[in-house]
Order: C-alpha cells, then structure tokens, then sequence
C-alpha cells in the first residue's frame, strides 16, 4: 500500500474509533479549533447535529454559557498542557425532560513530531449516577447527623488496637468537658465511677464475645457530680474474628434515672411496709384453718385455705417487687451453698397439690448432682417457671420437669402443653415489666417481673436462661448452671 493510502486508512481507523467509542470525543484542530470530528454523544452535550463537522469550536458554541468552555479549550490549544474537569453540571434535553447531568472532561493537546501543538482531544465521561449517589448519601448523612443532635446522643468510634477514639463532640459535653475538647480513652474509662469500673469491665469482656455492648454507669465530672449514662456499641472483627473495632452511641440518662431511683426506693418501701401485716396476715389464716380442721367445718376449711393461697399469691408478689428494687440498686445478693438439685426437685414435688392441683406434674429423679448455687433463689426461679406454666396452659395437661448433665452446665428445664410463644417475644419475656398482650392471654393477670427476676438470679449465677417454644404447642423454660464455678 501506498503511504498516501495508509495515512488514510489510519485515519479512517482513528475517525471509527471516536465515533463508535462509549464516551463523548471530538477532535478539534488547529489553533482556530475546528471541529475535525465529533461523536454522537459529545453532539448531545453541545446539543448539535453532525453538520457542525469542519466548523471553528467558538462559532458552533457562541451561547454565553458556553464561553467559558470554549476558553478552557483555547488554553490548552495555547498552553500544550492538559486539563481536567471533575464532575461538571450540564443541563441537556433527554427523553423528552430538561435535567442536570455531570460529566468528567479531559481536554488533552495532540503534538507533532516537533511537539507543536496542532489540536485538542476532548474526551467527557458522564458520571450522573455516580454524583447522584454521592449526593443522596450525603444528604442522609446530614439528615442523620442533625437527627443525632436533636437526640442528644453521642457517637463514637474506637481502635480496639491502640484504643484510640473518634466521637462527636456531644461526648464531650457529656462528659462534663467544652464541646470541641478531643476525649482520649483514658479520660473516658477514668470518668466512670470506681465502683461501676467492674460493670464497665464486665461489658467489654461481653462485647468481645458476643460483639454487642450494653451498659449502663455512673460517670464523675471535674467538679465531683455524678452523671448517669447508657452506652450501646458494636464490635467489628477481623476475618481470624479479632476485634478490631467498636462503634457505638452514649446518652446521658440522668433524669430518667434518678427518677428510676426514686421510683425504686418508693416500691422497695411500699413492700417493705406490706410485708409485716401480710405475715401477721397469714399466721392468723393458718391457725383459723387448723382450728376449723379441728371442728370439722367444710366451708370455713375451704373459704380460709383459699384465702391462704390468696395471702401466698400476695406474699410472692410483695417479695418480687422487694427482690426487683433490690436488683435495680444492685443489692440483691447470693446466699451460695452446696447441695444436690435432685433433692430441690423432691421438695418442689413435695408441694404439687399446692402449686399446680390442676395439671400432671412430673420429674424423673436421676443421678446425684450436686451444685454450688443459692438453694432459696434456684428454687424461686424454677417455682416461677411452674407456676408460668400452670398459667398458661390448660388444665390436666402435663408439666415436665427435668435435670440434665452437660459437658460443663446444668440444664434444667420446665416443659409444657400451653399456648407457647412467638418467636418475636421469646427473647423479650425476660425484660422487667413485658407482658404478651394477645387474645391468649386476656384475662391472665400479672406484672411481668417474674421472668425477669428469674434472668437477674440465673445471670449472678453466670449461666443463661432461655424459652424454646412453637406457638399454640407448649414452651420449654430452662437454664444453665455452670458446673464448676462457684458464682462468689
Ligand atoms: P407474668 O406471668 O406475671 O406476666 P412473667 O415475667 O413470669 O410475668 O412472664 C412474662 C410473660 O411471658 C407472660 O406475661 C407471658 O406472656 C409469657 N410467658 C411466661 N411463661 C409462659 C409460658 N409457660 N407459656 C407461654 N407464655 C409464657
């Protein structure tokens, strides 16, 4: 081939790559700036047809918007050195609607042999969504952002390698210092109050495990006064499941708590005052009772033996609000001892008549085992699921008690045939006050502490209470007692 007709045929290759390419190109030529060729995506950015091929730049866009692009052209036809635009706003007709769309530009001078500029390349790549997202992601986080201040809340992040901390500035002011002072770890940790250190401690240790962190503490400010606070976070690991951070919110919850505090006191008082008449309350019921027995009159035995299981009914409810307002001021302690569970169990079926005299209450004595826990407390918890039980299931269905061995708990359980629980309620039934409010237990009063204090007494044990349950098909109650340690 000639070298006439191979300059041709590159040129034609050169022209069918600019037309055919994905994104907006035009060559532009000489120091006038004629349009040599253009792509039918740069004739949409400038909003022309194929006619304006072989016309100066400067003629074909004379629209006053469009000067200053003309004049970033020219500068780098003069200069000889490239120029890029990020991202630049271009109003443009499509699909019969007028909207802002945003391109990136590249105008790159092309050189001959002796490096004279003979022309500019013009390359825009359209980078519409891109803006977009970024746009709509910005503007959540500022939606975000003013929603958190609005709240109060503080938000934090911590380096659980070096333990450095990034947070907002509400953390500053939560903890009693000027809103644009940078808290390090150490501050943080040597605010919390000297005795809550071991709860904060307790958490961590929690967190790691399980990534989740919950507490609630006492913080000291500068000047001495006490600040409740309540931090949430979430651990993040690496792929060997190393903790690597930890993200989370703090809030200052000292009004609600104090008014915690003084709701508190109010009941342990209440039940505290309630408590000596109930007592005198009883002890004469239970010698009205003998002496009707000794008289052999049926109505008196039974109107004052049902107003005696009335008085135990009251009885357990005064002490779970007292053992509830002690939990709440972290007073409620284990009295440990070492005995055998299965001797528990024969007490507890000792009493069947009196606690479950509708239902078929069973348990199967097994090996000896002993364990060191708070007899009284244990013996509370597994009284509290029965008498669930016995309320939430239909008469002369069974009750199934059970102790098992495992590897390093014990597991015991109480199983019934009652109307269950859905999945959604099954972690929050041990929450102090939650009810399940549904048709099927309309009419069944109560106060929803007892599987509360239940989680309390199983949690300074250090072991796990839970529900497994099939609506409508019975609940299986039951904890696990570590083996080994003595929770003391
Ligand atoms: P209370 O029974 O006084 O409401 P609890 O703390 O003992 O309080 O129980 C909390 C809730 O858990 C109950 O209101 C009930 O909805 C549900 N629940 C407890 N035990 C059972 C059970 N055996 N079967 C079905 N639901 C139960």
């Amino acid at each position: 081939m000639k070298k006439k007709d191979q300059n041709i045929a590159v040129r034609q290759s050169a022209d069918d790559l600019i037309i055919q390419a994905p994104v907006a190109i035009s060559f532009l030529k000489s120091n006038s700036l004629v349009i040599e060729s253009a792509n039918s995506h740069i004739l949409e950015l400038w909003e022309k047809q194929a006619d304006i091929i072989g016309r100066p730049l400067a003629f074909v866009l004379s629209a006053p918007g469009q000067l200053h692009y003309v004049k970033s052209v020219q500068d780098v036809y003069k200069s000889g050195h490239i120029h890029f635009g990020y991202e630049t706003p271009i109003r443009l007709n499509r699909n019969g609607h007028n909207n802002l769309f945003y391109f990136d530009f590249v105008y790159k001078p092309v050189k001959d042999s002796s490096n004279n500029t003979v022309g500019v390349m013009v390359v825009a790549t359209e980078v519409t969504k891109q803006v977009v997202a970024r746009q709509l992601l910005e503007e959540a986080e500022e939606r975000l952002r003013l929603a958190i201040e609005a709240t109060g809340i503080a938000n934090w992040d911590m380096d659980l390698l070096n333990n450095d901390v990034i947070a907002s500035s509400r953390l500053s002011e939560i903890f009693g210092y000027d809103s644009d002072e940078t808290l390090t770890y150490q501050q943080l940790f040597g605010a919390v109050h000297p005795d809550d250190k071991c709860v904060v401690d307790m958490a961590f240790e929690e967190a790691i495990k399980s990534s989740i962190y919950l507490c609630e503490t006492r913080i000291v400010w500068a000047d001495g006064s006490i600040r409740w606070i309540r931090t949430t976070g979430k651990v993040l690991y690496d792929d060997h499941h190393k903790p690597l951070r930890m993200l989370g919110t703090t809030i200052d919850i000292t009004k609600r708590k104090q008014e915690e505090i003084m709701k508190n006191d109010f009941i342990a008082m209440a039940s505290h005052e309630l408590k000596t008449p109930l007592t005198s309350l009883k002890a004469y019921t239970q010698l009205l009772v003998s002496k009707a027995k000794k008289a052999g009159d049926e109505f008196f035995i039974n109107a004052l033996e049902k107003s005696e299981n009335q008085i135990n009914k009251m009885a357990r409810l005064i002490y779970g609000f007292l053992d509830m307002s002690k939990i709440e001021s972290g007073k409620l302690q284990l009295n440990t001892q070492a005995f055998d569970i299965n001797e528990l169990f024969d007490e507890i079926i000792a009493d069947k008549l009196l606690i479950a005299p509708d239902h078929v209450l069973s348990f199967k004595s097994g090996q000896t085992i002993q364990i060191n826990a708070d007899k009284e407390k244990i013996a509370q918890v597994i009284g509290n699921f029965i008498s669930n039980a016995v309320k939430y299931s239909p008469k002369g269905s069974a009750i199934t008690l059970a102790v098992k061995k495992l590897s390093e708990n014990l597991r015991i359980s109480v199983k019934d045939e009652g109307i269950g629980l859905k999945v959604r309620d099954q972690q929050s039934v041990f929450q102090r006050f939650y009810r399940v409010e549904d048709e099927s237990t309309r009419g069944l009063s109560g106060f929803g502490i007892g599987l509360y204090l239940s989680a309390e007494i199983i949690r300074l044990h250090h072991g796990k209470i839970a529900v497994e349950s099939e609506e409508g098909k019975g609940a299986e109650f039951y904890f696990l007692l570590p083996l080994q340690t003595d929770p003391n």
